[in-house]
């Protein structure tokens, strides 16, 4: 069997996290080198789809229901406003190649999307 994600890792308490969330298809927890006062990381418990693309072709129910918790989260953790990020291939970033939305909140800078 193919080695598991370090998400699904985190899912099966094989590593720790601080976890803020979990559903029985979802899991939240903070990023572990935040770029925001606020930088959260929402993945859905399946690894099965690399990246946003394959997961709203594959199961765009899942999808919505990722926004929705980043939502909640927004307001949980801050006021509500929010940054929804998903690194999408390696040139984009992506490093870890189980589906992930990264979100950001709380004092963002204005400007900084992307590189200066
Ligand atoms: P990406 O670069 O979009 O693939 O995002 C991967 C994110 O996962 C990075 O922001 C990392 O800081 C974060 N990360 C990696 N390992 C862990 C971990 N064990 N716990 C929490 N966040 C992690």
């Amino acid at each position: 069997m193919a080695e598991m994600s370090i998400f699904s890792r985190i899912v099966a308490r094989e590593i720790p996290a601080d976890i803020v969330f979990e559903s029985d298809r979802i899991i939240a927890f903070r990023d572990i080198a935040p770029k925001a006062p606020v930088h959260l990381l929402v993945v859905p418990k399946t690894e099965e789809y690399a990246n946003v693309v394959e997961l709203a072709a594959g199961d765009p129910a899942l999808l919505a229901e990722m926004v929705a918790v980043a939502r909640d989260l927004a307001v949980e953790h801050s006021d509500g406003d929010f940054r929804l990020i998903f690194n999408s291939g390696e040139n984009a970033g992506q490093t870890v190649f189980h589906v992930h939305a990264h979100v950001l909140a709380g004092g963002l800078a204005e400007g900084t999307l992307g590189r200066e």
